[in-house]
């Protein structure tokens, strides 16, 4: 296995902000809007017809290759509207509406799924529905890594390392008995070496909570409230001390609190994952909270839930300020499993106008994995491929912490990406291994 350059056990990084609008208020649940749209890849294929009548958990997509994708189930009850394709970078995307009746009628008597064997619990959490939040796609793809070999370390990321976002924190304070069943399951079949929760000292009603419902058969360890300390990289380097290629990584499964929720959600009761938890937040937001949302309500209705803007805002991101999106039209971008957050912000955090570079190495000295972000930028520009490969590019995480901090506002983040597919991509032409 390739080790990656040297972390020091506290890693770089910039301290979080903006979780004290959202993290002490129970969670609230969207009203059901006039309607959902579910987005299919096209590997998806309908079950449904436009005018069919729909119940909440009912199938309405199928996977055309079992081996690639998930069903997809309606999120709540209504009639199907409209069966639509579009095509854009990704691929060609499906679309289908559903006009709710705003009844969110139940499908059929769910039943719990029988887990009888590691194969047994992969097939279910195919059949779940279940779309890893840390990750971003089929949950499955991620534990039938470890059906033939055990995991040494099984790590639950139960902290919040985004700015703004809190839902991984409220779930463990609302749900920890799901995430208890979830443990519990993955513990006895897939048989880790070792299990720990991964937390930061602030977190203290969730540790409690997690406490009283997980006992102590679970380590739980705490971590500094950086960002980016969620990822995977930099979370397996905290814990466990060992610095590792992810790509390679069949050695640590690490999933997100949110995810195990709902493994043990499913697990308990047969229903499909139908809706999620998400922050919405921001300066901007009139009501900032953790939102529960069908699947597939738009981003409007979700801030609207929220009582709206309180002035109108710089921009909407989607997911993660430090690395997310921004969104221009807000009725037509919905919600999906994978996020995490909708965050409306101000000008103060945003600026667009890029400055000469100063020498200041404030980027040098908050890159978590230590690179030299000005040389690459440098190097790339020149085109100075061997300049460029000796600074490691493809080491970088993406985290956009850099770019962040750099007071001229250089764009550090999409260099960085840019030079890693240069490193990376050259290898692959010439057959070499990462
Ligand atoms: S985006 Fe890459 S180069 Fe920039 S701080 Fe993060 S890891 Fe370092
Ligand atoms: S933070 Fe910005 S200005 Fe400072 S060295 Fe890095 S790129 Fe240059």
């Amino acid at each position: 296995m390739k080790k990656l350059a040297v972390f020091k056990k506290n890693v770089n990084g910039i301290k979080l902000w903006g979780a004290e609008l959202s993290e002490n208020k129970h969670s609230e649940i969207a009203p059901i809007p006039d309607t959902v749209t579910l987005l299919m890849s096209e590997d998806v294929s309908p079950v449904v017809k436009i005018g069919e009548k729909v119940s909440v958990g009912q199938k309405i997509g199928e996977p055309i290759d079992p081996k690639k994708e998930i069903p997809v189930y309606s999120s709540v009850s209504g009639e199907i509207s409209e069966i639509s394709e579009k095509s854009d970078d990704n691929g060609k995307t499906l679309y289908i509406k559903i006009l709710c009746d705003k009844r969110q009628t139940l499908c059929e008597k769910f039943e719990e799924p029988k887990i009888t064997s590691k194969e047994s619990l992969v097939s279910a959490l195919k059949t779940s529905g279940i779309i890893s939040k840390d990750y971003g796609k089929p949950l499955y793809l991620k534990i039938k890594r470890f059906t033939e070999k055990k995991p040494e370390y099984l790590i639950i990321n139960a902290a919040d390392f985004e700015p703004y976002i809190t839902v991984n924190d409220r779930e463990c304070i609302e749900n920890a008995e799901n995430i208890a069943f979830g443990i519990r399951i993955l513990k006895k079949w897939l048989k880790p070496q070792r299990t720990c929760i991964s937390i930061t000292k602030k977190q203290k009603e969730a540790i409690n909570s997690l406490v009283e419902n997980i006992g102590m058969s679970t380590q739980i360890r705490m971590v500094s409230d950086n960002y980016p300390n969620g990822n995977e990289k930099i979370i397996i380097y905290l814990i466990t001390g060992e610095t590792i290629e992810i790509k390679h990584n069949n050695r640590f499964l690490v999933l997100d609190i949110f995810t195990v929720s709902a493994i043990g959600k499913y697990l308990r009761t047969g229903r499909p994952i139908t809706d999620t938890m998400i922050t919405v937040s921001g300066p901007a937001i009139k009501n900032p909270c953790n939102l529960v949302v069908p699947l597939g309500i738009s981003f409007a209705d979700a801030i609207n839930s929220c009582g709206g803007f309180r002035f109108s805002p710089c921009a909407v991101v989607s997911g993660s300020i430090m690395t997310g999106k921004n969104e221009d039209n807000l009725e037509f971008t919905y919600v999906d499993q994978a996020l995490k957050g909708i965050i409306a912000i101000d000008k103060l955090e945003k600026n667009d106008v890029e400055y000469d570079c100063i020498r200041c190495g404030r980027c040098v000295s908050t890159c978590p994995m230590k690179l030299i972000p000005p040389e690459i930028e440098k190097a790339l520009a020149k085109e100075n491929t061997i300049k460029l490969k000796s600074l490691h590019p493809e080491m970088c995480i993406e985290c956009g912490c850099c770019e962040y901090i750099c007071p001229a506002k250089r764009k550090l983040l999409s260099v960085c990406q840019n030079a890693k597919f240069e490193v990376v991509g050259k290898r692959f032409k010439s057959g070499g291994k990462n």
